[in-house]
């Protein structure tokens, strides 16, 4: 069979996943916003799922692996890092191959805070860093499983990406 040329089109996914924490003054960053003063995730950086699935789709898309290959979780240099500079650094290193971001699509799964009055914010905040249209929606977990019993938060994202 004859093979069809693709086109210069590759679709990439990313899931991210941390658990709440404890701690009452860690704010909750979701796509550089700050969405919560407190009730934040763990994480070794500012543990921002939507920076985190949404930076492995982009990277996906084109077989550079996971932000964990590029940012590893145990390099202080990232304790407490910002989030949206690495997605943006991995805008940069698919840019650097030629790529440019179409657009992505995020769902955030969170029983607690009601996100809908922040999803516009967090949208316009990863649209701006990525300079492509984000839709990022949220879905309660129904109190079904460790997520729905607001032990952790997850994000999964898709993006498509277009070389000329
Ligand atoms: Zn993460």
């Amino acid at each position: 069979m004859e093979s069809i040329s693709p086109p210069g089109l590759r679709i990439g996914s990313g899931f991210d996943i941390h658990p709440v924490s404890t701690d009452p003054t860690r704010p909750l960053i979701l796509g550089g916003v700050e969405v919560s003063s407190g009730c934040g995730l763990l994480g070794h950086s500012d543990a921002d799922v939507v920076c985190h699935a949404l930076s492995d789709a982009v990277l996906g898309a084109v077989g550079l692996g996971g932000i964990g290959d590029h940012f590893p979780d145990d390099d202080p240099s990232l304790e407490g890092a910002n989030s949206l500079i690495l997605l943006s650094r991995c805008v940069q290193m698919v840019s650097d191959l030629g790529w440019h971001i179409v657009n992505a699509d995020v769902t955030v799964v969170a029983q607690k805070p009601r996100l809908s009055g922040f999803l516009r914010e967090i949208s316009s905040s990863v649209s701006l860093t990525i300079s492509a249209p984000v839709s990022v929606k949220a879905k309660s977990p129904e109190r079904v499983g460790p997520i729905g019993e607001n032990l952790g938060m997850i994000a999964l994202a898709s993006a498509l990406l277009w070389q000329p």
